[in-house]
């Protein structure tokens, strides 16, 4: 990789954005084109052509040969299907061609991605449809073009249309709120940044396990005499090998416009993060995407192999994503910044209040949009926020709610709000709400900050609920305080009614304190603890309600995503399963074996000789126990996997699997780690822990 320092030359070279498009598209394209972006009005086909050759032409330039549209179905990762620009000419030689048909709408076979019953496969037809508030790039030689997937029934088929969907919502009923503030605004938007951890282990390890090539994590392992006690990882200075790799990451995520920001070691051995500087929320679910396939790219380069698995190792710390969202005008007003005015601290205070509310109200979509098998293993595990979702706003904005709530009739209220508009509301310090990290959903001065999601999550889902969540309360504020005579005083009351309504969401404390388990739970909070207690809500009354209203999503869409995710969770599991069991009956016992034969050869020659084996043979007795004991627990695991229900039986095969599958798994992992301390290291058939997080 080149060492090329010229950062803002190479900046988003090979995204068609702002620059390329001025330089390439005539001046009224242009407009019309930004017009699209910013207002969503239909792109013409004139302009779709215009724009689609000018993008061709680039593309060339840069030295791609292919195009493809760009798509996140519901499996969570991003789809693509790459055709030539090449079109044969007649006297047998080819030119390179690019139609605003073809960039504006694509027809990739559908039926092998996952619906959840939406879509036989007989009707499997989709269409991508070109997205262009996000820009289109180039990545390995083809021309990537984001889109949204619906069927050609209309059903949507992926995670960006919703999301396109919920921050108009937003957008809608925000302005609304401004009008009442005597704004005129045009355009709400949610803003991201999505904090990514990572793992990064050395490639020869990491192909001698079959667990982390077939599950992205170890199924075996025994604890390693150091883990994370020390702390002495956590913004340790960065080993050579993974400084190579991140500069080279920084270099192709900043050519593909990424504004990577911050890059760290984090708490445990072989873990690191990266932050980008954040960005409209489209734009950042894309990049976010492109983040991760990016450093499982480069890591590759590097001899290294990038984990972004939940949980790769037991013992240590898992990997999750933070997701930092605020809203902002088209004027770049940040609407969860506290103003220094009474009316603006009012705005501010109407906004926190929507948070709050749609927090409470929404908690189970919040659990729902970060559940998976992997996210599992860290939620409420001590290093990620329990499953209960809850709020923590610091203690100067607590106080301020407080004697909110406290003031009695309108007057006392008012009288509250306004002093607290013009003294006790400063300009909330940054720094001064930020201590807590056990809270999942934090405001941390200008944003708030959802700690819940799992490293490999697409954030479109998580992004759809909050966006929508808000709109709906805005929506509600929206209609009372329209109808107000008095506005003021009306405002007031709204938010002392709210706060003392959905307060029980706000908690300060430590999260991973067990006496917060019980406290959320006098205080009426949920507490989903796994993927299969958490998706059945997706289709509660009150969910469905709400996303209908919004159009966000359709009753069907709702039930097949519910779906797709048992599904999903159930096959995961499923996967693991049988990978422990390979592992078990091909490398694993017959390595305990091998190794017993091993001592009892050296026994029986010690014999021949004369000296004692008591040694050898109180070992191979054990060894043998523990063997038997293992096949048991394989056996058990065998046999719980053969009842499994029919995975058409969504809940109650995913309810099995959390049950059964997942308790039978540790049963039997627990007897191998055993036998794993009990084996000679080059006689233990794959790299153990200490070897794997320990790398030079
Ligand atoms: P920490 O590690 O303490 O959580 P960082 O500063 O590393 O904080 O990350 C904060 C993230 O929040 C960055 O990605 C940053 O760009 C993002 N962020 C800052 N302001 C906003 C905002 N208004 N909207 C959305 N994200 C924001
Ligand atoms: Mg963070």
């Amino acid at each position: 990789m080149s060492e090329n320092n010229n950062v803002p030359e190479y900046f988003g070279s090979m995204v068609f954005g702002e620059t390329a498009m001025k330089e390439r598209l005539p001046k009224d394209v242009y407009k019309s084109l930004k017009k699209t972006i910013k207002e969503g009005t239909p792109l013409d086909q004139h302009i779709a052509n215009v724009v689609a050759n000018a993008m061709k032409d680039w593309a060339l330039s840069k030295g791609a040969t292919h195009f493809t549209h760009w798509f996140q179905p519901m499996t969570g990762i991003t789809a693509e299907k790459h055709d030539s620009f090449i079109s044969p000419c007649q006297d047998g030689t080819v030119i390179m061609e690019f139609s605003g048909k073809e960039l504006v709408k694509g027809e990739p076979d559908a039926s092998s991605f996952p619906s959840g019953g939406l879509r036989a496969t007989f009707e499997a037809r989709g269409y991508t449809a070109w997205d262009p508030t996000s820009y289109a790039f180039i990545k390995d030689g083809s021309l990537c073009i984001p889109t949204a997937f619906c069927s050609y029934t209309g059903q949507v088929l992926d995670k960006k249309t919703p999301l396109l969907r919920s921050m108009d919502t937003i957008s809608n009923q925000a302005c609304r709120i401004l009008k009442l503030f005597g704004k005129e605004c045009k355009r709400v938007t949610t803003t991201v940044g999505s904090e990514q951890e990572y793992f990064l282990i050395d490639k020869q390890d990491y192909k001698k396990r079959k667990d982390l090539i077939f599950t992205g994590r170890t199924l075996f392992g025994a604890k390693p005499p150091k883990g994370q006690e020390l702390d002495d990882h956590y913004f340790g200075s960065i080993r050579p090998r993974v400084m190579a790799f991140m500069r080279e990451l920084d270099e192709e995520l900043w050519k593909l416009g990424i504004l990577t920001k911050t890059k760290h070691n984090e708490v445990a051995p072989c873990q690191h993060e990266m932050a980008p500087i954040f960005t409209t929320t489209n734009i950042a679910t894309d990049q976010n995407q492109l983040t991760m396939e990016m450093m499982k790219k480069v890591a590759d380069r590097h001899n290294l192999v990038c984990l972004l698995h939940e949980k790769p190792f037991e013992y240590v710390n898992g990997s999750g994503k933070h997701n930092n969202w605020s809203l902002s005008t088209n004027t770049g007003e940040n609407l969860l910044e506290p103003g220094s005015t009474p009316s603006s601290n009012a705005q501010f205070l109407l906004f926190l209040t929507a948070v709050i509310k749609g927090v409470d109200e929404y908690q189970d979509l919040l659990r729902i949009s970060v559940a998976s098998a992997g996210n599992d293993h860290r939620l409420g595990a001590n290093e990620a926020p329990p499953a209960i979702v809850s709020m923590f706003v610091g203690d100067e904005l607590s106080a301020i709610l407080d004697s909110i709530e406290a003031g009695t009739d309108y007057t006392d209220v008012k009288k509250t709000m306004m002093s607290v508009g013009v003294s006790t509301l400063p300009r909330i310090p940054k720094d001064n709400t930020d201590r807590n990290r056990t809270s999942p959903f934090a405001f941390t001065g200008n944003k708030f900050e959802f700690r819940m999601l799992g490293s490999t999550f697409n954030i479109a889902c998580t992004n759809v609920m909050l966006n929508t969540i808000v709109a709906e309360e805005l929506c509600q504020f929206a209609d009372e305080l329209e109808k107000a005579e008095d506005f003021d005083t009306a405002l007031m009351m709204l938010i002392q009614r709210e706060i003392k309504a959905h307060k029980r969401i706000i908690f300060n404390g430590n999260g991973y304190d067990q006496k917060w388990v019980e406290e959320a739970e006098k205080r009426g909070l949920m507490n989903l603890k796994t993927t299969p207690d958490a998706l059945p809500h997706y289709t509660d009354d009150k969910n469905l309600k709400l996303f209908t209203k919004h159009k966000i999503y359709t009753e069907i869409e709702i039930a097949s995503r519910k779906e797709i995710l048992l599904e999903e969770y159930s096959k995961t599991i499923n996967i693991e399963a049988l990978t422990m069991l390979d592992m078990l009956k091909k490398d694993i016992i017959p390595a305990c074996i091998a190794y017993n034969k091993k001592i009892v050869d050296a026994a029986i020659a010690k014999k021949e000789i004369g000296i004692s084996a008591d040694l050898e043979i109180e070992q191979a007795e054990q060894l043998s126990e523990k063997t038997a004991l293992l096949c048991q627990r394989q056996q058990a695991l065998e046999k719980a996997l053969n009842n499994v229900p029919d995975l058409e039986q969504g809940e109650a095969a995913a309810k099995y699997f959390g049950n059964v599958v997942i308790e039978k798994m540790e049963q039997t992992r627990a007897v191998a780690d055993e036998l794993e301390m009990m084996i000679a290291q080059n006689d233990w058939p794959m790299p153990t822990y200490g070897k794997i997080l320990y790398y030079v």
